[in-house]
């Protein structure tokens, strides 16, 4: 039986450590907030926005939701996001991906301040992270160390295999797990025989987008588990990771829903909060 590493668990801790210290700063007189922007109506960013602004009020930040036609010009997208840069009272900015084709993903990211770029998404903010020179790195594989942190499993001298490599979590992800003396393999579509590399691990990460495609096989076994996968099957939750078959041979392993997603969520709110971070 492996220990289950509870994402919920983790991301309450945070979470009450986040509400101190937006009453602190309210009791200064300081309120922050998050602007998520979003273009068109994807309904899987619909739901991510909705459980964004819930956390945000609990947690006692403003969030304010820029909803923009999908067939919205680059100029004007544009716009909106040098206005919310203006805002002294919006401290992070989160464009929600991905965008419809006709946007570039690019301009975006530089056009977002890189002190309000809640996700790491400009290209300053990549290579600090890259250079090891920032702890802002993108929300999820920040969420992806907490959660080992909070468990107390050492990466030094572990061989990882993380199987993806978007910008947004596998690559940073590797800078950070390279940071803390692991030995990191990122996989990807064209890896020739992903079976054997993944079973070499001793921790494995899943950001594939593909339903249960980590099955037993794939898995040494005590190897820890992180499952960063969310896909919809059937009108419910599974992960990259065949949680039933892996967790009987798995040392530790996130859950989904309820592992990594719900301490990403908490990660934007700690980015928005990253001015005042002591
Ligand atoms: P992405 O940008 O689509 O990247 C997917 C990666 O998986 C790519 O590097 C791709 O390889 C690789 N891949 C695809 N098929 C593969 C295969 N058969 N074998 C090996 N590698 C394969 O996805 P993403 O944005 O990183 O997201 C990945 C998953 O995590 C999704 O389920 C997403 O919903 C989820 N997610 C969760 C959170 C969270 O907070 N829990 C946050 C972000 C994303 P190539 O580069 O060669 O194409």
């Amino acid at each position: 039986m492996a220990l289950i590493l509870e994402g919920r668990q983790v991301a309450a801790g945070v979470k009450a450590r986040l509400q101190e210290k937006v009453e602190a700063l309210r009791q200064q007189g300081i309120q922050c907030g998050l602007a998520v922007v979003r273009v068109g109506d994807d309904p899987a960013s619909r739901v991510y926005t909705n459980a964004l602004v819930k956390l945000a009020g609990n947690i006692g930040l403003r969030a304010d939701v820029r909803t923009l036609p999908g067939d919205m010009a680059e100029p004007g997208l544009l716009a909106v996001l040098g206005e919310l840069n203006r805002d002294p009272g919006i401290h992070g900015i989160l464009p929600m991906m991905p965008l419809p084709r006709h946007l570039d993903p690019d301009k975006v990211a530089e056009t977002i301040c890189p002190d309000k770029d809640v996700d790491s998404l400009h290209p300053l903010n990549v290579g600090l992270v890259a250079a090891g020179k920032s702890r802002w790195a993108p929300c999820t594989p920040r969420a992806v160390m907490t959660i080992l942190d909070h468990y107390s499993i050492k990466l030094e001298g572990k061989k990882v295999a993380i199987v993806g490599r978007s910008n947004v979590v596998g690559k940073p992800l590797f800078q950070l797990m390279l940071a803390r003396n692991a030995t990191v393999t990122v996989c990807h579509s064209k890896t020739p025989d992903l079976v054997s590399v993944v079973r070499a691990a001793d921790v494995v990460v899943a950001a594939v987008g593909r339903p249960e495609m980590i099955g037993a096989a794939m898995i040494k076994p005590g190897a820890v588990v992180v499952d960063v996968g969310i896909n919809e099957v059937g009108g419910r939750l599974v992960g990259d990771v065949e949680f039933a078959a892996v967790e009987p041979v798995a040392r530790a392993i996130t859950p989904v829903p309820g592992g990594v997603g719900a301490v990403s969520n908490v990660m934007v709110m700690e980015a928005v909060l990253r001015h005042f971070a002591g």
